[in-house]
């Protein structure tokens, strides 16, 4: 059953004031309210957003709640009794990744997780992805492909709310006029700043310091997020995605050995990707998520491959399970400490 935040009775839903909600359907008037519930809610409801309450209880009996699918803690009063609903510590989670794809290669397992546990995870993309590398097959209006492809990764992640903000896809150089990456630091800070105070968001999720491997994009999103995290209105708590420098720098270094890199490609670019393993902070464990971290990667195409050449996220995506459990089933965060306010405890899954 939908219902619809039609009207707020006074204040600021934090402070458990009351919201009034109109329901729609036939078990709601089976349930003898009539139109209006009191709905009470210690996390934050916007005006007008669905939530969907299962009722299992007709007529005059104390209203139960089968399915909370806003994850929020609320608490319902009707007919003179009180419950509560939905997980008591849930958060809001704001992911801000640079391109289609980067969300399934670094957070997929982490977004999934949270969704399980009850929290509201949100997912913002800068970028259209356009100046990305693909096979022919999605060559011609890539940015479109991509559009669809990241709807379909949020789907079975159970992302709460997709955000696309659409900026050029910079290229890996940093070649396309007008990228992301060109834009200043400042003006696409207030963008994510919004979203983040829309949200009331506990958690912001950003990009580690060298960029992962250093995309203009990446680092874009790395000072953007820092800056948002300033401006939002609220406090929240800021990690960083990242990967552990010194096994892919090992891995690098092997495949270089065996010829199957590039004979331009030199190995020293990564010394300074991602982040030492003594840094990270967080290491969160998806490995009951990988088969959403294996859909999300699989919705990517056209990622899979480039002029006949497989790109990692092709072979991520079709690792046997006994070796994807080892490579993905942990993804790695730094959390950034705040200098000029106090930390609220809010925290990942760990
Ligand atoms: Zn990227």
């Amino acid at each position: 059953m939908n219902w619809q935040v039609t009207e707020y009775v006074g204040g600021n839903p934090m402070d458990g004031q009351s919201l009034v909600i109109v329901g729609t359907g036939e078990d709601f008037l089976a349930s003898g309210g009539g139109h209006d519930v009191d709905l009470v809610t210690c996390g934050r409801l916007r005006q007008r957003q669905c939530t969907h309450l299962g009722f299992d209880a007709a007529g005059t009996r104390p209203v139960a709640i089968a399915d909370v699918r806003d994850s929020h803690c609320l608490t319902v009063r009707h007919n003179g009794s009180t419950m509560s609903l939905g997980h008591p510590a849930a958060r809001t989670l704001v992911f801000v990744h640079a391109h289609p794809d980067d969300e399934a290669l670094l957070t997929a397992g982490t977004m999934a997780r949270a969704v399980a546990e009850g929290h509201r995870v949100v997912l913002i993309v800068a970028t259209d992805g356009a100046a990305g590398l693909s096979s022919a097959a999605f060559a011609q209006d890539l940015a479109a492909h991509r559009h669809a492809e990241l709807s379909h990764s949020a789907h079975v992640l159970g992302v709460h709310r997709l955000v696309n903000l659409g900026y050029p896809d910079s290229g890996l150089t940093g070649q396309v006029e007008g990228g992301f990456a060109t834009h200043s630091v400042f003006t696409v800070a207030k963008v994510l700043a919004a979203v983040v105070d829309e949200e009331s968001a506990d958690v912001v999720v950003g990009y580690d310091p060298s960029g992962g491997y250093g995309h203009p994009d990446h680092l874009q999103v790395h000072h953007a997020v820092r800056a948002a995290c300033v401006l939002a209105r609220k406090q929240v708590q800021l990690f960083e995605a990242t990967l552990p420098r010194e096994p892919i720098v090992r891995a690098v270094r092997a495949a270089v050995t065996l010829h199957l890199t590039p004979s331009d490609f030199d190995p020293a670019e990564f010394a300074h990707a991602w982040t030492p393993a003594a840094h990270i902070t967080h290491r969160v464990n998806v490995r009951p998520y990988l088969r959403q971290k294996r859909q999300s990667l699989k919705a990517h195409a056209s990622q899979a491959s480039a002029d006949g050449t497989v790109r990692t996220l092709g072979v991520l995506a079709r690792l046997p399970g006994a070796i994807a459990a080892p490579i993905l089933g942990t993804e790695y965060y730094v959390r950034v400490a705040h200098s000029s306010r106090t930390t609220s405890g809010v925290s990942l899954p760990s």
